[in-house]
């Protein structure tokens, strides 16, 4: 990873990378789980991945907290490199022509007005002409096909979509959700701020939104109920200073008298000094905005050590062996994430249906699965389904569906949907603590995966597994035609020129014919610790 200082070194970097797709994620540092997941989502979306990290003179009022804006490079650069983060550009003040010394004077960016009448811009003047000014200058100097932003800031967004579009800037805005504590309280580096007492206070932002969404959510969409509703919740919380409590339009900011199609429900309050800000978006497509549970960075230790990462298990071998089952209850014991490359071929295969792509076009299904953006969520048991997300769209269920089955082996048996498919499981596998599952996993797809394990059965025993699967179904086939049927397609599956089936020469063959479910479980649970105990301590209290 590279730190850069100075927009020379950052030009230099930038002009190398001419002929891929480079991500930008500015930051203002004090790197949390929220800035964590716009950089994994750009690392999952682009070839390179630059973060900047610069607390923005520009942006601050005379009073506000500029000069003592928690900063923290050394747990940033740890984060960052643990993240896997290509450069990190941290200019100072003068870098970039901003030295809060030398005052006003100099090119601004100015947002329209019609988006400064409501939400923060009223309460800090000058503020969003700050943001714009130094977001232009990033996108200028980095050239980013992508930039990534948090809904956290939803008026900065909103703003900074425009000036985007208004400048005719080429890069795609994408915005990513708010990540939550277990409590609900958005993180913001800001939360440093506050006492333990003010800490739970804060919490008391979330409950208001959510009082209001709910509200929404039961069929009353006028402004009016939906603003009692969370102003009753606050109620309960005097100690919260209120600094407002919209509900406006998301694109255009302008208060809405009802909700019609969607509403932006958001509100700033002061904890004691700390000024804090949260909003919920109000829309049939969001889904429930409820926190997911935020697995904390380990804080640093130094500067120069990254938070180790956690192995990766990778589990292969033939049809029938009881891939899926095992590697998705490993993955729920051991809380790791279960990376369901099916569910993604899957993804793509659907939305070729939906868009009426023919299916023998090789360049339009590849087209589809470089340009889609898919988002995984392990079920919280091993029963649950992972849940998928295309562009924005929940398709968990779709995707299950009797037509998808009967194409899926067809569009991932496209090699260039394939290379797509593989280039992002890898990228979210560089992150470490998956358990990722399918043909060729550990060949070819991981190879570096630290525990890899290739489970085999009979012939006899997977044709007796498949009769009691059909059975259960109310469909009797004789065993002998079954035996038939998985004895050609594993003589299919290893003489095939594209990744054949072969374990890799490191992987840890088990063979599952007198074992139940939970003992194979059971083995790569053990197989897992042992790894961990061999890595030392360190990776023992991850
Ligand atoms: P900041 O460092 O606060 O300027 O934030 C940098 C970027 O991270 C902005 O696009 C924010 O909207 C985004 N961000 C901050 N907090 C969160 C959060 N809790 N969830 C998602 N994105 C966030």
């Amino acid at each position: 990873m590279h730190w850069l200082r100075t927009v020379a070194a950052l030009r230099e970097q930038v002009a190398d990378w001419r002929g891929s797709t480079v991500g930008l994620v500015p930051t203002m540092g004090s790197l949390h789980e929220g800035h964590l997941s716009l950089i994994r989502r750009c690392r999952q979306e682009c070839d390179h991945t630059v973060v900047s990290i610069f607390v923005n003179p520009l942006q601050f009022g005379p009073n506000e907290d500029w000069d003592r804006y928690p900063r923290d490079e050394e747990g940033d650069r740890a984060l960052c490199e643990a993240a896997g983060v290509d450069v990190v550009f941290a200019p100072d003040p003068q870098e970039m022509g901003a030295d809060p010394a030398t005052g006003s004077d100099r090119t601004w960016v100015m947002p329209p007005e019609s988006l400064l009448q409501t939400l923060c811009a009223p309460h800090r003047p000058g503020h969003f002409r700050g943001v714009a000014t130094i977001v232009l200058q990033l996108l200028n100097l980095v050239q980013p096909q992508r930039a990534y932003f948090g809904q956290k800031d939803a008026q900065q967004l909103a703003i900074i979509q425009r000036l985007v579009r208004d400048l005719q800037i080429p890069t795609t805005i994408v915005p990513c959700p708010t990540v939550r504590e277990a409590d609900g309280l958005a993180c913001s580096s800001r939360n440093r701020y506050l006492s333990a007492a003010e800490r739970q206070v804060a919490a008391g932002l979330y409950r208001a939104l959510r009082r209001g969404y709910d509200h929404w959510q039961a069929g009353d969409p006028s402004a009016e109920g939906i603003l009692a509703a969370a102003r009753a919740e606050l109620e309960h919380t005097p100690e919260l200073q209120l600094q407002y409590l919209e509900l406006v339009d998301p694109q255009t900011l302008q208060p809405l008298p009802r909700v019609e199609d969607k509403g932006l429900l958001a509100i700033a309050a002061y904890v004691g000094q700390t000024r804090l800000i949260d909003n919920l978006l109000l829309s049939p497509e969001q889904g429930d905005p409820s926190p997911e549970r935020v697995q904390h960075a380990a804080p640093p230790s130094s500067g120069t050590t990254s938070p180790p990462r956690r192995p990766l298990i990778a589990i292969d071998g033939p049809a029938g062996a009881g891939k899926s089952t095992v590697a998705r209850a490993v993955a729920a014991q051991l809380q790791l994430l279960y990376l369901d490359t099916g569910a993604m071929y899957r993804a793509i295969t659907w939305l070729a249906l939906q868009r009426g792509i023919p299916l023998d076009d090789a360049e339009q299904l590849t087209q589809l699965a470089a340009q889609t953006q898919l988002t995984l969520q392990s079920g919280t048991s091993s029963t649950e389904p992972t849940r998928i997300w295309a562009d924005g769209e929940e398709i968990t269920q779709a995707i299950r569906s009797p037509e998808v089955t009967r194409w899926v082996s067809h569009v991932a048996a496209v090699p260039g949907v394939r290379q797509e498919l593989v280039k992002r499981q890898r990228s979210i596998g560089r992150d470490g603590g998956a358990v990722l599952e399918g043909r060729d996993i550990g060949t070819h797809v991981f190879p570096d995966a630290e525990l890899k394990v290739f489970l085999t059965a009979s012939v006899g025993e997977r044709a007796q597994r498949r009769q009691h699967q059909l059975q259960a179904q109310g469909q009797m086939v004789p065993l002998e035609e079954l035996k038939a049927q998985i004895e050609q397609r594993d003589r299919r599956d290893s003489e095939r020129l594209i990744s054949p089936l072969r374990p890799a020469p490191d992987a840890i063959l088990i063979d599952t014919d007198h074992l139940s479910q939970s003992e194979v479980e059971d083995k790569i649970v053990t197989l897992y610790r042992q790894l961990l105990e061999r890595s030392g301590p360190a990776r023992l209290d991850q």
